[in-house]
């Protein structure tokens, strides 16, 4: 999608820490991190976010899980722990409308949620 913010950094026409890049994939530092880890994960094909997927979008989505691991133990949080979240709508505080999982790791995390 041409407006897209995450669009434009998988087509690398905006800067960003790019940690991991496949085929269909592609993982960056958060602009704004929240943990001393916190990477995001996106599919190439633009998608606004779970509620909206396509067989393609499905099929990167499945494997963002496989990646998440092995991006995991490259940041070496592996045996400490991390998290992997998707927000999905205004009431989960989406503010990117193109699917991207947020791996967070490097701290505890906490036991909530949510608020
Ligand atoms: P959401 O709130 O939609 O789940 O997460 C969007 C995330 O994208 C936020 O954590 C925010 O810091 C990050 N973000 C927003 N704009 C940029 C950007 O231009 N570059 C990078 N690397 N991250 C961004
Ligand atoms: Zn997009």
């Amino acid at each position: 999608m041409s407006d897209c913010l995450f669009c434009k950094i998988a087509r690398k026409e905006i800067p960003s820490a790019i940690v991991y890049e496949d085929d269909t994939l592609v993982a960056f530092k958060d602009i704004s991190p929240q943990a001393p880890v916190h990477i995001l994960i996106i599919p190439k094909a633009h998608c606004e976010g779970l509620g909206d997927l396509n067989p393609e979008t499905a099929a990167a989505a499945a494997r963002v899980t496989q990646v998440a691991a092995r991006i995991a133990a490259d940041h070496g949080v592996e045996a400490s722990g991390w998290r992997l979240l998707s927000n999905c709508g205004p009431d989960s505080g989406q503010t990117v409308y193109h699917l991207h999982f947020h791996l967070l790791g490097g701290k505890p995390l906490g036991g909530r949620l949510c608020l």
